[in-house]
């Protein structure tokens, strides 16, 4: 199957609420401009430097969101540019993404990634870390961080109804920040949780983001 034969399946499926994200990590250019050329304008990265180098070659209405796990010494590469940053996971980051967003005059989007599956290796707040944060108010202070929702990644497992509980877990906290702590703000409203092999449990239990990669552009060789 091409490329373009993989995302005509995908976004038969995906409801027009939800966006999708193609995930083009380790991935080349021209596979990038065939899924483009299918009409696909988000694309997902995870390495600052591979994103910078695409960014730079590849058509200047692409929106980058970066999935991966981001360092405080290489936020100010992307802040210039990038739409989305996914996986937020500590204050710090928040604050540093603050700073470079000052210095590029710039909101940057972000969205808060919780810790939901229950391997110790997958990043993210837990919400006993999530709730000290928003007690402390201090985030309101960082006027040029947008936070416009959640992350997660769920288990990997073939246990479906895991998957689920694990998303079904994280549509609830959004669903409660979205009427609490963040109810006067329009811009919380988006959920990033789905991949290749759970996108479509995620859309059920309310994803309106998903990161898609293999299902689109075959394997990833590292
Ligand atoms: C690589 C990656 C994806 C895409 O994974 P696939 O299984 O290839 O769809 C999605 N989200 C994150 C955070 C990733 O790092």
């Amino acid at each position: 199957m091409s490329i373009q034969q993989n995302i005509q399946s995908i976004r038969e499926h995906i409801p027009s609420h939800v966006q999708l994200v193609c995930v083009s990590k380790f991935h080349p250019n021209e596979s990038i401009i065939e899924a483009y050329e299918s009409g696909e304008r988000i694309f997902g990265e995870s390495k600052v430097q591979e994103l910078c180098g695409k960014y730079e070659t590849l058509p200047q209405d692409i929106s980058w969101h970066f999935i991966g796990h981001l360092q405080s010494n290489k936020i100010k590469y992307i802040v210039p540019f990038v739409s989305l940053i996914h996986g937020v996971d500590s204050y710090k980051l928040l604050e540093e993404i603050n700073k470079q967003a000052i210095k590029s005059e710039k909101i940057v989007n972000c969205l808060l990634q919780m810790h939901i599956a229950e391997e110790e290796t997958k990043f993210g707040f837990s919400k006993e870390e999530l709730n000290e944060v928003l007690k402390s108010g201090t985030l309101r202070e960082l006027k040029n961080v947008r936070i416009c929702g959640l992350m997660g990644m769920a288990t990997f497992t073939s246990n479906k109804e895991q998957i689920r509980t694990e998303f079904r877990g994280l549509k609830t906290l959004f669903d409660e920040l979205k009427t609490g702590y963040f109810a006067s703000e329009s811009s919380f409203c988006e959920l990033s949780m789905g991949m290749s092999d759970d996108h479509q449990i995620a859309i059920e239990e309310g994803s309106t983001l998903v990161r898609v990669g293999s299902l689109i552009f075959g394997n990833r060789v590292y």
